[in-house]
């Protein structure tokens, strides 16, 4: 039976339209089907609440799917120094670019705007197709081919479901694949700031009592703030007046960040999830519709980024071999490399996590001794190399 696509991508977001432009060159069709229209970029416009630390790994991905110009064209931060250090104790460390002789760490960036970067440069790609408004209603199977039918009434067909979308992933649910979660009890307060001090080019993570305050740099005099705190606490401050919350902020927060003022808010909970499989007959999963881990190092993107370069080279590798590329035992080879290196880093975040919300002397000495220890130049430098994805 004849497919309208190679390829069918649920979800735009940045994973899946991430996936469609690296895949496109070595001549699969592709439909990418994403449910919201992301609004246009416009100079004038507030810095989105949702942004991402970006590795120097993950830019590169960017630059591979052609990208990383546009979206340096709209605007992103870069930033060259990370302090990490705890308010009661001796752990204080800081990392900077030229420690490992790279011009940044990484960058700042707004989620919006690395999608639409992505979505500009399929522009006039004649192999990649975007429905948007458009979600998959119902998924059937007809021997090798997978037909979707879309709410917008349109029928669908391909050889291949990728599953890009979301924690809450439709994909993952239709094709009966478990997960394995935990909902932390804090969550993360996030703030749009403007700042009074001039651009900055560090980003800063303290540890308090009640868990991490951290300061991200945007563009120009503006900022994002993240607020880690008991989920309840997270939501009253969410509810607070722009007025009232930066006050709140200044008096708790370390004087690094200065005067600010507040422009947008709002809390989001914490969890950590992984599918219990990857891959199925013709169905495979990306991002976080394959893991969701806790913001608190600002890894996930980047996971999914590397989830993308794996999975189009193993497509690409399969088919320029004459291999049937959509069957288990092919995705299995995406699976067996990338679910392993991303439950490690579910665990760390989640042992890291557990570490700084403990508030017994004995854990907290040997946290700070764990600070203090990355500071000989060996154990800094692999620190950072490994932070930078590199
Ligand atoms: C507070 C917070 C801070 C974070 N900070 C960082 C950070 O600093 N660095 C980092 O790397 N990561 C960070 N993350 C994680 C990061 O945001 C996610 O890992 C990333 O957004 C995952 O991208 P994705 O494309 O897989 O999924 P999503 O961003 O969730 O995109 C999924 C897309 O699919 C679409 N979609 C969903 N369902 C359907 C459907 N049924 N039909 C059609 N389309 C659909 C959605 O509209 C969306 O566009 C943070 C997360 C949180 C909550």
């Amino acid at each position: 039976m004849k497919c309208d696509y190679d390829i069918v991508i649920c979800g735009g977001g940045m994973i899946g339209a991430a996936l469609a432009t690296q895949l496109a060159p070595h001549g699969f069709s592709i439909a990418l089907v994403e449910a919201k229209v992301p609004a246009a970029y416009d100079l004038s416009q507030n810095f989105d609440l949702r942004i991402s630390a970006l590795s120097p790994k993950s830019a590169l991905v960017m630059q591979q799917c052609k990208a990383w110009d546009i979206l340096q064209g709209m605007r992103l931060c870069p930033y060259k120094r990370m302090r990490v250090w705890e308010v009661a104790g001796f752990g204080d460390l800081t990392f900077s670019a030229n420690q490992v002789g790279v011009p940044e760490l990484g960058h700042i960036v707004e989620n919006r705007l690395v999608q639409l970067s992505l979505w500009q440069a399929l522009e006039d790609n004649d192999k990649v197709d975007i429905i948007c408004p458009a979600s998959p209603e119902s998924f059937h199977r007809d021997g090798k081919v997978m037909r979707l039918d879309l709410d917008t009434g349109q029928s669908i067909s391909a050889r291949l479901i990728v599953g890009a979308d979301g924690a809450q992933s439709k994909v993952r649910q239709e094709f009966g694949i478990g997960v394995n979660r935990g909902q932390y009890q804090q969550a993360c307060l996030v703030a749009s700031v403007n700042t009074e001090l001039g651009q900055q080019d560090i980003t800063w993570q303290r540890f308090v009592n009640t868990g991490p305050q951290a300061f991200l740099p945007l563009l120009g005099q503006h900022g994002s703030v993240v607020w880690y705190h008991q989920a309840d606490q997270a939501r009253a401050l969410s509810n607070l007046s722009h007025g009232d919350l930066a006050n709140e902020i200044m008096a708790q927060f370390p004087p690094q960040l200065g005067k600010i003022e507040v422009t947008a808010q709002a809390s989001f909970g914490l969890q950590k999830q992984h599918a219990q499989s990857y891959c199925a007959e013709g169905m495979v999963l990306v991002g976080d519709a394959a893991h969701v881990i806790n913001p608190l190092a600002g890894q996930g993107v980047n996971l999914g980024f590397q989830d993308v370069a794996c999975l189009a080279s193993v497509l690409a590798d399969a088919r320029s071999k004459g291999e049937d590329w959509s069957t288990k035992g092919v995705l299995k080879r995406y699976q067996k490399q990338r679910k392993l290196a991303n439950s490690l880093m579910l665990h760390s975040m989640d042992a890291f996590h557990h570490g700084f919300s403990q508030t017994n002397t004995k854990t907290k000495w040997l946290r700070n001794l764990a600070l203090a220890s990355a500071k000989i130049p060996l154990i800094k430098q692999r620190v950072v190399r490994y932070a930078m994805g590199i």
